[in-house]
């Protein structure tokens, strides 16, 4: 099966992996990851366009970009096997949300599921203020967040349209004192229902 994974930056999708990759070894079962960001840096390391990943921002053309983009999506799709991949389903620029995964990219990916998480927008901007690496990023208002996991559930439609997969929200809005699962309650309970998926 092969699984997409998204979520707006700062709603905790990294800690949600290292639980998957945990309980997937206690269950035996076989999943392999792959970040698209490490593949677009990859491509663009081969093609001598940059030497580390903060160039990834700056350095390179929005056509080159693009060209990476579908890069990373052809190696992707060749993948064999259960796969998470971690993507952005669309990515947030000053003229406006673009798509992580226009057309040609998803239909290279050929995607079995689409698992977008979602939080309490006021939860996630409070996890941004707490993370260090993420000082460059803009400052978004929770109503900024929560039109962008909005946003993200269109997009995930029209991916959906183009694909024949499915679409998975996993809502984490309950308080996660409230779900009784201890720290990081929301990305254990996250990463269950994604293993589930990989159990049928
Ligand atoms: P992340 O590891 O989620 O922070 O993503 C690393 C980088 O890869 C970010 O700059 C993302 O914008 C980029 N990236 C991830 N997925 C995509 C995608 N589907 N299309 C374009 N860029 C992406
Ligand atoms: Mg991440």
């Amino acid at each position: 099966m092969k699984l997409i994974l998204t979520a707006v930056p700062g709603c905790g999708k990294t800690t949600i992996i290292k639980f998957v990759k945990k309980y997937a070894t206690e269950k035996n079962i076989e999943i392999s990851f792959a970040n698209f960001g490490d593949y677009i840096f990859e491509a663009a390391r081969a093609k001598g366009l940059i030497e580390n990943r903060d160039e990834m921002r700056t350095k390179i053309s929005k056509n080159e970009y693009e060209e990476l983009q579908q890069m990373a999506a052809d190696k992707i799709g060749q993948l064999k096997g259960n796969i998470i991949i971690d993507t952005h389903c669309s990515v947030k620029r000053k003229e406006g949300y673009y798509p992580g995964l226009p057309e040609t990219i998803i239909k290279a990916i050929k995607p079995d599921v689409i698992v977008l998480i979602e939080k309490d927008p006021e939860f996630i901007a409070k996890l941004r203020m707490g993370d260090k690496t993420r000082t460059t990023r803009d400052v978004e208002t929770a109503e900024e967040i929560s039109t962008h996991q909005e946003i993200n559930r269109s997009f995930a439609a029209a991916y959906a349209a183009m694909t024949k997969a499915s679409v998975n929200i996993i809502e984490e809005y309950i308080p996660e004192e409230k779900l009784g699962k201890g720290e990081f309650g929301h990305a254990k309970d996250a990463a269950e229902k994604i293993i589930k998926l990989f159990e049928i």
